[in-house]
């Protein structure tokens, strides 16, 4: 018989494992890097801090992309340090460790992107790992930082091209895609998990599985390739809702539009398409050196249109590109006028630390390019205000990402989390996670208002 005091320890009681914080800054792809480090440290046996207080080291993901993102990162790891004092960088940014070194010399670690393994060895170093992992308390989908009902679906890393103003092939290297049979295993996971809503992400989700020769895989009893055609026909035979983001309009993507459902009945592959065209100017294209650049835009969205007319369409586009003309940019609007995209983001040029378009001549007076991204947002409000407008009256379906009482927070098929607009929906019973149909009684530039039909 043994007989504890408060000077023998007692050996049966499990010593507090330790605990990491998380700051995930940037895109939807580093947001999946953050779970992935989550859900590795989780399975190891650490817990997660919400907090700076409760974390015995903090991991802070940055963003790389612009000199904005870079200087809010910089910030970031600041305020972990002041806060915590045990900081690990990684993430794009961490790819230029020198200037996070000059600026921060506390830190404890730097690592790059996707360089998971370094990043748990630095948590490890910082925090030894404990001795007897909580396999079993590690839910089979992974941690997630996204609600229950929705989730990020990575397919790729890296990226083949060469944008002139983009420096993340350097940072994350070639196109490199995971198997097609990984791909569909996390979203059987995810759907079993509950998860209700896939969202596709890459750096270039139309060239998916290329540098792996579209190589074959089973599941459920069918082979599918690593191509964008059969894993968006997997993915669609899950029944949940599915977008496809950071698609370029190559030829093939034409094989996905009759794959897509209606908006009046929405299940698998969503009429839903993000495509990031930056701009129309066949000459701004050219200095951009876009993928796709010859391609005739408004033709293919016509065609698109033709197939399945529910579909909706959301870019982003760059003003005051090096030489940017009155011209060019007027070009611009007009074709916005023709495309009458749904969802569309614009954002200034920035020259970016080591990108090719900083050398390019005639960069535009910072003026002149807020004006354009000011005329820009006008017309595409406008068209927002419009499109949004025709639907006060029709019946529509939304998730509900937030429920107050009797009122809830939703997207319909058009609007991808975080990125597009919302539908405030009023209703008895709502539920977060459910599919509601709607009947839509007004709208705004961006937004919808309606009541849930039961
Ligand atoms: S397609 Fe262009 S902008 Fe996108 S990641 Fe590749 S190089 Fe960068």
């Amino acid at each position: 018989m043994t007989h504890e005091t408060a000077d023998e320890p007692n050996r049966t009681a499990i010593p507090r494992p330790p605990s990491v914080g998380m700051v995930s800054l940037g895109c939807p792809k580093a947001l999946v890097d953050s779970e992935r480090i989550l859900t590795r440290l989780r399975a190891e046996g650490y817990t997660i801090s919400p907090d700076y207080a409760g974390a015995d080291a903090v991991i802070v993901n940055t963003c790389g992309f612009l000199d904005s993102a870079r200087a809010e990162s910089l910030d970031a790891i600041g305020e972990a340090l002041a806060e915590n004092g045990r900081v690990i960088v990684t993430g794009c940014m961490g790819a230029d460790e020198s200037a996070i070194r000059e600026a921060h010399p506390r830190v404890l670690a730097v690592t790059g992107p996707h360089q998971y393994e370094q990043v748990l060895d630095a948590v490890h170093e910082a925090n030894p790992r404990p001795h007897e992992p909580f396999l079993d308390l590690l839910p089979p989908q992974g941690l997630r930082l996204t609600p229950r009902h929705y989730a990020w679906l990575k397919i790729s890393e890296g990226c083949n091209h060469k944008c002139a103003f983009c420096i993340i092939p350097q940072l994350r290297g070639k196109l490199a895609s995971r198997p097609v049979r990984a791909v569909l295993r996390e979203a059987e996971k995810l759907a079993e998990a509950g998860v209700r809503e896939l969202l596709v992400i890459s750096q270039d989700t139309s060239a998916y599985g290329r540098d792996i020769r579209h190589a074959p895989g089973d599941w459920r009893g069918t082979e599918y390739r690593a191509h964008i055609k059969d894993l968006s026909e997997g993915l669609a035979s899950l029944g949940l809702w599915t977008r496809l983001h950071y698609v370029y309009p190559y030829k093939q993507v034409d094989d996905l539009i009759p794959l897509m459902s209606t908006a009046a009945k929405p299940a698998g592959l969503l009429p839903y398409l993000d495509i990031p065209f930056q701009h129309s100017h066949p000459d701004i294209l050219r200095r951009m050196a876009r993928p796709a650049a010859s391609e005739n835009t408004l033709e293919r969205i016509r065609t698109w249109r033709s197939i399945n007319p529910d579909i909706a369409l959301r870019s982003t586009f760059i003003v005051g590109f090096p030489g940017e003309t009155e011209a060019e940019f007027e070009h611009l609007l007009g074709w916005l006028e023709e495309a009458r995209l749904d969802r569309v983001g614009c954002f200034i040029y920035e020259d970016v630390a080591g990108a090719p378009a900083n050398a390019l001549a005639n960069h535009v007076d910072p003026e002149i390019a807020a004006e354009r991204q000011a005329r820009f947002m006008e017309v595409s409000a406008r068209i927002s205000a419009e499109k949004l407008e025709a639907k006060v009256g029709t019946k529509v379906w939304a998730i509900l990402d937030e429920v107050e009482e009797d009122e809830a927070t939703g997207r319909t098929v058009a609007d991808a989390p975080e990125i597009d607009g919302r539908i405030f929906v009023e209703g008895e019973g709502l539920k977060v996670g459910e599919i509601v149909e709607v009947e839509v009684t007004g709208a705004e530039e961006h937004d919808l208002w309606g009541e849930a039909l039961r």
